[in-house]
């Protein structure tokens, strides 16, 4: 134990000590041990719980061949254990002029609000979906009846199992990738939170869910899951323009193939041009290890001097480095198993 702790700081330190640097571009002399420097360098001190999370701990390093859905976002079919409210349940808060958090602790869910209905992303597990959602919207003054779209990032238990309440009680249409769609509609009728009805499929080319006048670019990024979507859309702070990359999936708990880490490096180099392209300079994530969601969400609250950025507001480059860390661990894991 001593011995880890004394890795822990070793990496912690490291990842303070780093000068902030571009990571460089990926070179064919590459290998696992320099990928994950260059990740290393990318995460900063921005990223460390991502890069903890999938370069220095992958979930899937050791007998997780085939374990698929069971990760540890999936709850087992008919399962329904509610942990106690006091490990997962957070106050909402109104975080930008249009973006609401109604999540937890742990999982994200967020309103963006438009001129014509909510776009809600993401859903939690069941027992949060009362609490947290509709009650959060509801104390926040938004009203749940007006969610037009729900986009579910990937279909594990943690962000897709209100998923059947919000579609069957407010007939907001669900947005899924076709093949998490394939598994969800496998489940059981027992299964936590339901099953919702097949509604709107996204394919690899991704799509474009207008609600009044706000538009969410909808890319498929497959790696986490088959079906894994992310997002970029607009927000505002205070009046101005800021632009959001939402990352749909991080972990590595899926079948430890390469061809898999291939998927997922090949989405996040696609999701670091879509969020270039479109000047991203916010990375939001749908777990707050990720993001830092809980303490952001709390910092947005307090007033800002003159000049000072919205918590969540990084620049174009810090976001590129967000995905060049996904990037470069998928494909460190991948050349290590060649
Ligand atoms: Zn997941």
């Amino acid at each position: 134990m001593r011995g880890y702790r004394l890795f822990v700081a070793a990496v912690f330190g490291a990842i303070a000590l780093t000068v902030h640097a571009q990571s460089p571009a990926p070179v064919s002399n590459a290998t696992p041990e320099s990928l994950v420097k260059a990740a290393k360098r990318a995460a900063g001190v921005d990223y460390a719980g991502t890069f903890l999370r999938i370069c220095v701990a992958p979930d899937n390093l050791e007998g997780a061949a085939g374990r698929g859905d069971a990760g540890r976002g999936a709850a087992p079919s008919g399962a329904r254990t509610v942990p106690d409210r006091g490990l997962w349940y957070a106050k909402p808060y109104k975080v930008f002029d249009n973006l609401y958090f109604v999540g937890t602790k742990i999982h994200s869910s967020w309103a963006l609000t438009t001129n014509d209905g909510i776009v809600l992303i993401d859903t939690l597990f069941d027992y949060a979906i009362e609490p947290e959602i509709v009650e959060g919207l509801t104390t926040l003054g938004l009203d749940p009846r007006s969610i037009k779209y729900v986009l579910i990032s990937h279909a594990h238990g943690d962000h897709d199992q209100g998923a059947a309440l919000l579609q069957s009680r407010y007939r907001a249409k669900i947005v899924m990738g076709a093949p998490d769609w394939d598994a969800t509609l496998q489940r059981p009728a027992s299964a936590p939170g339901g099953v919702p009805k097949r509604d709107v499929v996204v394919g690899p080319e991704g799509t474009k869910i207008t609600v009044g006048d706000t538009t969410v670019d909808v890319i498929a990024t497959p790696g986490h899951t088959p079906g894994t979507l992310s997002y970029i859309f607009p927000v505002k702070d205070k009046g101005r323009s800021v632009v959001v990359a939402y990352a749909g999936g991080t972990a590595f708990n899926f079948p430890r193939r390469a061809e898999n880490f291939a998927v997922y490096r090949d989405s996040q180099r696609k999701m670091a041009k879509a969020a270039a392209a479109a000047g991203a300079t916010v990375v939001m994530s749908n777990h707050t290890e990720f993001d830092r969601a809980y303490d952001r969400v709390r910092i947005a609250q307090l007033p800002r001097a003159a000049g000072e950025k919205h918590p969540y507001e990084t620049d174009m480059a810090t976001v590129q480095r967000y995905f060049d860390v996904g990037a470069d661990c998928a494909e460190a894991q991948r050349l290590s198993m060649q």
